[in-house]
Parts: structure tokens; C-alpha cells; sequence
């Protein structure tokens, strides 16, 4: 099939260019390895609610309805991306996983698992930073007894009770399993081997995603002291928990390194409250215990690896030296020289107010790229 531009994934970030390319009358195809619309958010574990603001997790043309609260829980969500599909008419080539993007003779050529072939002047991957869990070796995992789970397979706490879990990964993702568990009460750890950055989702029934958008404008960098600040009356000396604390403030973490802070639920609560241990790295697993780098040993039955994700494009695309940095993502969103045509959306993570927020930006962006080039 030959068409114009092509869009790998149906998630939140390929929907953002289906919907402004609708709108905008450019002719376009979607491809989607399952056979869901948003299929990641279909799968996230129950509890899950977005941690970024309504207003700037929208996608373009189409505000969330006007009854959906501050905070979108995970279904109603999924409910919002089907209708955005129908809304706009985006209607996906389903089960349809692209295994291979090429250039030959000027025009890329795409492959997929179910034998279909397509090819195209502009194609954007809007795969995900979140394709393949993170699953990490350690010495003795293979003769641990218990059951070891990646995030991505949690749904909630109901398989636990009665044993012993250790969440291994202090992300968002992490904190809140551990926090989900704990009210469950079920026996939680949490293993936390980097320095953490930790910030509560309100203050002052203010959420913190809007004032640190204020914050940043303010001069001398006056924001991330009035931030620490915050930090500070909200959790106080969080370190005595055995919790490694980082002094960098939370903007420079996303602007500076491409990392979310922890946006706190109540884990820090639970963590104080004893509800939830601390431990320090995992250094290798027995057959019915762990060992950590301070050399604790720890009866665990289960563990969940919340050790985050792939983004894994070199499993499809061919020459990525030119268009992916050293970790495998995408270092500009419009590729030029010999990968003209290609586009890149859903990766940036140096932005405050999270990936949902970048995706009108960056669709717009992507229009507009197209739309010139074609002039
Ligand atoms: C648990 C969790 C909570 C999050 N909460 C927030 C939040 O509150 N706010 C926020 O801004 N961000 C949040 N994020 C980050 C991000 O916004 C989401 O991951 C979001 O879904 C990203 O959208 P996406 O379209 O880029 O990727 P995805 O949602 O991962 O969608 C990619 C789509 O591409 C498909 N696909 C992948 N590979 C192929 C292939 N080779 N061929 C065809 N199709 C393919 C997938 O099946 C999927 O449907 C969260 C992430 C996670 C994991």
C-alpha cells in the first residue's frame, strides 16, 4: 500500500497526529501491533489515575469532557482516546506490529508481522518510550522460588495477600505498587538503589504540576528554593527512613536529565508509618530470600520489578546513529539528511508537566514540518 504518511502506534502520541492530520485534511495511515486504541492503558494496574493535570494531558481538537475530575482515572482515559478515534475517524490497521522501516529509492518501506507491507514518504514513530519492560539480571534470579513480576504485569494487590512482596524500583510506578500493596495490608518493601527526587501531587489543594509551571518563570531561580521548601514542609527529613535523598531540585531532574520526579501519593506516609520498609540495592537473589548491598538478607515470596522500560526502536528501524541518542531514544523529533521523513513523537522527557503534555506541541510541530515540506 503506498500512502503519504504513515503512523506507527495508536497510542496517546500517534492519536495527536491523527487528529491534527484529520483536521487539517492530510491523507494518512495508523499502524497498531494490538488490537486496542491506547492498548498500554487497557493494561496499566487498577488504581492507576493520571499524575499530570487535565488540563495538559489532552490531546489536540478534543478537551476531556467537562464531568472527568482533576486526576483521570486509567478507564475513563481509555474511554477518551476510543471516542478521540472515533471523533477523528482514525481507524488503525490492527494487529499489525512493524518489524522493519527502510529507505530504498527516496521512500521508506515498512514491514509487518501479519505480511503487510506499506510504503511511505513521511513516517512517524510514536512507538513509545515504554515498548519493552526493563527486566534486570541478578545473580541468583534464576533459582528464586518466589514469583517475579515486571510492573507492566501488576494489576492490583489481590494475588498477594498473605506474602511477602518486594518492589524492586523507586519511579512513580514503584512508589505507588508498594503504596497500593500497603493498603492492602499486605507485607511491602521497597528496594531503592538511585537517589530520589520527591515531590507531593498537591499543596495547599493547589496541584503541584500548575505551580511549578508558575514557579520556573520566577527569577534567580527563586522557584526551586520556594520548591525545596514545599519539599520540606510536606515530608520533612525523609533520609532518617533510610530513603536516599537527592538535593537536586525536581525542574533541573526533568529539564536537565530527562527524569520525573516522584509525584507522592501517600507512599512517603506509609514509608514513615513503617507500612511500607526500605531497602537498599539488591546485590543477588536465593532460592527463598534476597541479599542487599548493606547485606540484609530478606525472607520475599514475591517480586515486582519496577525497573521501567525500553524504547526499543533499533528493533525496527535500520542506521539509527544519526536519529537516536545513547540511549536508544530519539534526539530530535524531525529527522533530516539521509532520514528525512521521518518523525518522532512521545519521547521527550525534558519538559515539566509530562509526555501527555508535549504531544499538541509536537503533533502541531510534525503538521507543520510536513505541510512545508510539501510546498
Ligand atoms: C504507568 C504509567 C503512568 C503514566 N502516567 C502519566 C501521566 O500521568 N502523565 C503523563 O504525561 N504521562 C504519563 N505516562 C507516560 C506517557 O504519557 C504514557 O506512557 C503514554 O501512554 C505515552 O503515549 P505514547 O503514545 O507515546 O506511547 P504508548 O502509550 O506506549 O503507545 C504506543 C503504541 O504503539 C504501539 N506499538 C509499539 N510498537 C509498535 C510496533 N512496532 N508496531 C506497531 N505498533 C506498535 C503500542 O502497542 C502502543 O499502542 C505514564 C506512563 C506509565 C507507564
Amino acid at each position: 500500500m503506498n500512502v503519504q504518511n504513515l503512523i506507527i502506534g495508536a497510542g496517546p502520541a500517534g492519536l495527536a497526529v491523527a487528529g491534527r492530520f484529520r483536521k487539517a485534511g492530510l491523507d494518512f495511515e495508523i499502524l497498531e501491533q494490538t488490537n486496542k486504541i491506547a492498548s498500554k492503558w487497557h493494561t496499566h494496574y487498577d488504581r492507576l489515575l493520571l499524575h499530570t493535570v487535565k488540563s495538559l494531558s489532552s490531546l489536540p481538537h478534543l478537551d476531556f469532557p467537562p464531568d472527568y475530575p482533576q486526576y483521570i482515572p486509567r478507564q475513563q482515559l481509555v474511554t477518551y482516546y476510543e471516542n478521540y478515534a472515533k471523533h477523528f475517524d482514525i481507524n488503525p490497521h490492527f494487529n499489525c506490529e512493524v518489524t522493519a522501516v527502510l529507505k530504498k529509492n527516496g521512500l521508506w518501506q515498512i514491514e509487518c508481522t501479519n505480511q503487510k507491507t506499506f510504503e511511505a514518504q513521511n513516517v512517524i514513530i510514536a512507538t513509545g518510550l515504554n515498548r519493552i519492560p526493563n527486566i534486570p539480571n541478578w545473580k541468583g534470579k534464576d533459582i528464586f522460588e518466589g514469583e517475579i513480576l515486571h510492573a507492566a504485569s501488576y494489576k492490583n494487590p489481590l494475588k498477594f495477600k498473605g506474602k511477602k512482596v518486594l518492589v524492586i524500583g523507586m519511579g512513580n510506578t514503584g512508589a505507588e505498587i508498594a503504596l497500593d500493596l500497603a493498603e492492602a495490608k499486605i507485607d511491602v518493601g521497597i528496594s531503592v538503589r538511585s537517589e530520589i527526587v520527591v515531590v507531593p501531587r498537591d499543596f495547599l489543594g493547589r496541584p503541584i504540576q500548575l505551580t511549578a509551571k508558575k514557579l520556573a518563570k520566577l527569577p534567580f531561580r527563586l522557584g526551586d528554593v520556594i520548591g525545596a521548601l514545599v519539599r520540606r514542609i510536606t515530608f520533612g527529613n525523609i533520609g532518617k527512613y533510610g530513603l536516599p535523598v537527592s538535593k537536586m531540585h525536581p525542574r533541573i531532574l526533568i529539564q536537565e536529565q530527562g527524569r520525573t520526579p516522584i509525584i507522592d501519593l501517600g507512599t512517603i506516609a506509609k514509608i514513615k508509618k513503617g507500612e511500607i520498609s526500605v531497602f537498599k540495592d539488591v546485590l543477588e537473589f536465593h532460592e527463598n530470600t534476597i541479599r542487599f548491598a548493606d547485606n540484609k538478607i530478606e525472607d520475599i515470596d514475591s517480586v515486582i520489578l519496577a525497573t521501567g522500560y525500553y524504547p526499543a526502536i533499533t528493533k525496527f528501524l535500520e542506521n539509527t546513529d544519526s536519529v537516536l541518542n545513547y540511549a536508544g531514544e530519539p534526539a530530535n523529533k524531525v529527522a533530516k539528511g539521509e532520514q528525512k521523513g521521518l518523525y518522532f513523537i512521545g519521547y521527550d522527557k525534558f519538559t515539566l508537566g509530562g509526555i501527555l503534555g508535549t504531544l499538541k506541541n509536537d503533533s502541531a510541530l510534525i503538521l507543520k514540518s510536513i505541510k512545508n515540506d510539501s510546498v
